[in-house]
């Protein structure tokens, strides 16, 4: 285990808490006039409804160099929200893409060039270090969670990445793994199957500082190149921006 690691708690807890395929409606009625909420709603109570919030990405938005690393309801719960299980003090530091299809089957790929390390202790978890595309020479990290069923037993990231992979050479687009449920093991809050996706930030010893700090992960939008944090008026499923400086 590298230096700076020994302390370093569990980063796989804190999401949104719904429970099965049914909203608390009291965790969103602060923000349930929200564009997100009342897509987000719609999504979990009418399962008819899904293909139309849905989006797929074969490729970046025009103009952006990420690629959205899995299908679904993209930004559902967007980067930014300050509504619960988070607060204006917390608020959510990724970015949440609920899948259409059954847990370990809807693909989550790499969101840029880069190196994946996957800590001996994560069971639905893998980290990826990029060179930031948008700051040449600075260092950041792409994170995904929740890829493992609900207990833990069965990962859904590729055999190809075990725990205590380092330093892994990926593509933008390659397939890491599989949307699934897992939130920390079966006592752990239940969520809805989803992406939490979320770029992360490098401390001074050029290591990834905790995901789960709001502070310590970066707006999402100029790097896929999507409307992501719930402006007046936004249309599910999200459409690309249009190509910066256009
Ligand atoms: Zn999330």
């Amino acid at each position: 285990m590298r230096p700076g690691h020994q302390s370093r708690r569990l980063v796989e807890v804190g999401d949104i808490g719904l429970e099965g395929h049914r909203p608390r409606p009291q965790l969103l009625r602060p923000a349930a006039h929200r564009p997100t909420n009342q897509a987000l709603v719609r999504w979990f109570n009418d399962p008819a409804a899904r293909a139309e919030l849905a989006s797929a990405f074969q490729a970046p938005c025009p103009g952006y160099p990420f690629l959205v690393p899995s299908s679904g309801l993209v930004g559902g719960l967007p980067w930014n929200a300050a509504y619960g299980p988070y607060d204006p003090f917390n608020p959510h530091p990724g970015i949440d893409i609920f899948g259409l299809g059954a847990e370990g089957t809807v693909p989550v790929r790499a969101a840029y060039d880069g190196w994946l390390t996957r800590e001996p202790g994560w069971v639905s978890a893998v980290i990826i270090r990029h060179d930031d595309p948008l700051h040449p020479g600075q260092t950041i990290w792409t994170y995904y969670t929740h890829m493992a069923d609900l207990s833990g037993a069965t990962s859904y990231i590729l055999p190809r990445f075990p725990p205590g992979a380092q330093d892994v050479p990926v593509r933008r687009g390659e397939l890491l793994g599989y949307q699934g449920v897992y939130n920390g093991g079966p006592d752990a809050r239940r969520i809805a199957m989803h992406l939490h996706f979320s770029i992360v930030r490098s401390g001074a010893d050029g290591q990834y500082l905790n995901e789960a700090v709001f502070a310590n992960t970066l707006d999402p939008t100029p790097y896929l190149g999507l409307a992501l944090n719930d402006p007046d008026g936004a249309q599910y499923p999200l459409p690309c921006l249009p190509p910066p400086g256009s």
